[in-house]
């Protein structure tokens, strides 16, 4: 099942920069969520180290207040190599987990009405999006997987 081939593969949740960015994108984005209220602040970086380090100051400074996270605004990110299996993305699909590309954590998808779609609780990326669609087996379907992968 050729499952991740549009993807850049993270070493263990540890991705570089792409090498295809561009040198004026800022294409990180750390993100802070307020555990009580969903309150968010964010900031964006042009380099993932410059990000997660900001992303471990913020996650001491918070810890257990808010959830700190560093998303990927360009590309989506497989999971990493040893969490690559279909079985094992299936059972967690199954449980309600989904890989999310963007901020590459396994995440619940809930409904959001004012996105009118199911979406990372997280970075709000919806379920029908290219790359999260290719990295979980559940949502694969015909159309998808033909238009995903050019046919099956
Ligand atoms: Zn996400």
């Amino acid at each position: 099942m050729p499952r991740s081939e549009p993807l850049m593969l993270g070493k263990d949740g540890e991705p570089v920069n792409p090498p295809f960015t561009y040198e004026r994108y800022e294409a990180w984005k750390v993100v802070v969520v307020n555990e009580r209220d969903g309150k968010r602040l964010s900031k964006k970086f042009f380099s993932y180290v410059a990000a997660k380090q900001k992303a471990q100051e913020l996650q001491e400074k918070f810890e257990g207040r808010a959830e700190v996270g560093v998303i990927s605004r360009q590309i989506g990110y497989g999971p990493p190599e040893s969490k690559v299996d279909d079985q094992h993305l299936l059972r967690l699909n199954e449980q309600g987990y989904y890989w999310c590309p963007y901020c590459r954590k396994f995440r619940e998808f809930p409904y959001l009405p004012w996105k009118d779609s199911r979406a990372c609780e997280f970075c709000f990326t919806p379920d029908h999006s290219f790359h999260v669609v290719a990295c979980n087996p559940t949502l694969w379907n015909p159309v998808h997987y033909k238009r995903v992968f050019g046919g099956a």
